[in-house]
Parts: C-alpha cells; structure tokens; sequence
C-alpha cells in the first residue's frame, strides 16, 4: 500500500490549494516542500489582487494560512527537498532528501521563477524599484517613471499594462526589433511607451530604492544614465521542472504541458500552477489549479479501484 493516496510537490498556492481539496475529498495527503509554504508569493509583503483581501494580504501570511487551513483537514507537510521521481511506477515514486514516499497520485505543483538580469543589488532592490511582474507590482508605481526590460510579449504586455498607470513607460530592448507580435508595436505607439533600441540594463542606481539605470548601446558601447522610479524586468521565466523534465511531456520552454484539468502525458500525475502551461501566473490561477488538479487526482484514484 502506498504512503499517501495524493502526495504533492511544493508548497505554493497551487500545492496547498489541492492539499485542501484532495483532504476535504478523505484522500490521505501530503505536501513535500523544500522551504516554508507559501511558495513565490512569501516574498512579496504585499499581494493587491487577491479576492476577498480590500487591504491586501502579506504574501508569507498568505501561504501560512494556506498551510494551517490544508492541515485543519489532515494534509501532511514534508518539509524536504524532492530529488527525483519515479511517475510510472505503481504506485509512484517521490525520492526526496528525507526518504522515499510513494503515492498513488502525484501533483506537481513546483512554480516557477523569473529569470533575474543577475546585477549587483539586484536582490537586495527587489521590491524597492526592481520587480518582476507587472499585474502584481504596477500599482505600486501609479503616477511614476517606470522601465521595462525585454522584448518579447510578456514585456510587452508589461508596458502596455503600466502605461495605463504610470507617468513615463520606456521599453528597454537589446535588439532593433521586436520579438513580440506585430499586434502589440501599434498599441505600444499609441500607449506612448518609448522605446530604448539596441540597449542593455549594465548597472542599477540606488538610494536604498531603485533612483535609474545604466543603458550601454549595444552597438557601440556607449553609456547613458536613465532616471526611473521601477525597473520591470521581463526576460523570460523559468519553470522549476527540470526534475521531471525526462518522465513528463514539456513545452519548448520547461512548462509541464497540461490543460485546465492538470492531467499530464503521465496518467495519475498533475501539473499545477506556475509549472504548468498557461497564460497567466497569478496566486488565484495556481490556487484554482490546485483544486481542479486535486478534483482529477481523486478522479483518477476511484477509476483505478
Ligand atoms: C516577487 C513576486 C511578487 C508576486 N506578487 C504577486 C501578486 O501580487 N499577485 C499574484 O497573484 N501573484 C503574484 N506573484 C506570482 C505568484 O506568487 C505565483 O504565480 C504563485 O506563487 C505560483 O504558485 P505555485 O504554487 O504554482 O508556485 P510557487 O509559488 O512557485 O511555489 C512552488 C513551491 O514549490 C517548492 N519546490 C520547488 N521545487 C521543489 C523541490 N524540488 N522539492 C520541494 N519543494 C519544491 C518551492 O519551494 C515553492 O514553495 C508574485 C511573484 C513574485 C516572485
């Protein structure tokens, strides 16, 4: 008999959403997660959109009483490092830095984080003028001058998200050209975002907080100071699958490919949150994962019998 009817991998929203949803469906449930709950969302101290939260909710509040309402119910935490796995095994196999665990479902539900400009201070700048995502950050600069770096949709879709709400938007871009769709070069025209061609962020300026940047022209090296309340980067994501990357189908990018219903190319194994391909990446889109992966997983469990 297997250790857990669902056992879950990481603790995010996505993981403690179906923890509660597979518990309150009777399964014997577990949790692994290598840190504290809450997953991305514990380092942000503020989180805006979240329904039912008018004053907004500390993220790593947030998580801990994710955590608290999953265990009310019964579901376990693991608090390990999961190290590899075997999917196709029956019943299935979670290898983590505290044991092996098997299960009969498994939800893999490991997030997924934006890839850094990996600049001195970028860390300690976090949530002082650097940020990382605009849908959850813009608010923060309504009325100021904000950057953002890249030149694919999602940056794109940045700037055009901020130009709604900020004083001066400059899209910082490497290249000539836009690797985003053609769609979006009229709407940024018409949002007023100014492009900054052929450049690249080579240093941040701080006075505790984020006060510009350093652009050097790709082409011929020059330096120019450019002054900004925020820098938004936007040069990709990277989904925390490599793990699982050889067992379960994945998209071009690392994304476990799964629909809504978070079944994957492996039978009895869910993706769910920001690993799993999708459009939008949010605590309420991982949340409502978690419950449609946890729906499927016991789905799943009373077809095997
Ligand atoms: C700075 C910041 C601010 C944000 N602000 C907002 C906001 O205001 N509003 C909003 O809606 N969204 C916001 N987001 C996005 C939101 O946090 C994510 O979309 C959401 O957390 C995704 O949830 P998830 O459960 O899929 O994954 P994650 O939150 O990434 O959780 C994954 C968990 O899996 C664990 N894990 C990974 N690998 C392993 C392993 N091998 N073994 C064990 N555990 C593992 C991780 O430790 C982590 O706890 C923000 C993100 C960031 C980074």
């Amino acid at each position: 008999m297997a250790d857990y009817e669902i056992l879950i991998v990481g603790g995010g929203p996505a993981g403690y959403t179906a923890a509660l949803y597979a518990a309150r469906a009777g399964r014997k449930t577990a949790v692994v997660e290598k840190l504290s709950p809450g997953g991305q969302m514990a380092t942000t101290s503020v989180i805006d959109n979240y329904p039912g939260f008018p004053d907004g909710v500390d993220g790593f509040e947030l998580g801990e009483k994710m955590e608290a309402q999953a265990r009310k119910y019964g579901a376990e935490t693991i608090y390990a490092d999961v190290t590899g796995a075997d999917l196709t095994a029956d019943p299935k196999v979670v290898r983590t830095s505290e044991g092996d665990f098997t299960a009969g479902a498994v939800i893999l539900a490991t997030g997924a984080y934006p890839r850094e400009l990996g600049l001195p201070g970028e860390s300690q700048l976090r949530g002082r003028g650097v940020a990382y995502c605009a849908a959850c950050d813009g608010m923060m600069y309504k009325g100021k001058v904000v950057a953002v770096n890249g030149g694919g949709n999602t940056a794109v879709e940045d700037a055009l998200h901020l130009s709604r709400l900020c004083k001066k938007v400059y899209l910082i871009h490497r290249r000539d050209s836009l690797r985003a769709s053609a769609v979006y070069h009229k709407a940024l025209e018409e949002a007023g975002v100014e492009i900054l061609w052929n450049s690249r962020v080579t240093a941040l300026r701080q006075e505790g907080r984020l006060t510009g940047v350093e652009l050097e022209d790709v082409r011929t090296g020059e330096k120019r100071e450019l002054a900004c309340d925020g820098l938004f980067v936007a040069i990709g994501r990277v989904p925390d699958t490599a793990l699982f990357a050889g067992q379960v189908d994945t998209d071009p990018a690392g994304y476990l490919v799964a629909d809504e219903s978070c079944r994957t190319s492996v039978p009895g194994v869910f993706a769910a949150g920001d690993a799993r391909t999708k459009a939008l990446r949010q605590v309420i889109t991982a949340a409502a994962d978690g419950a449609n992966a946890a729906h499927w997983a016991d789905d799943y469990l009373l077809r095997q019998g």
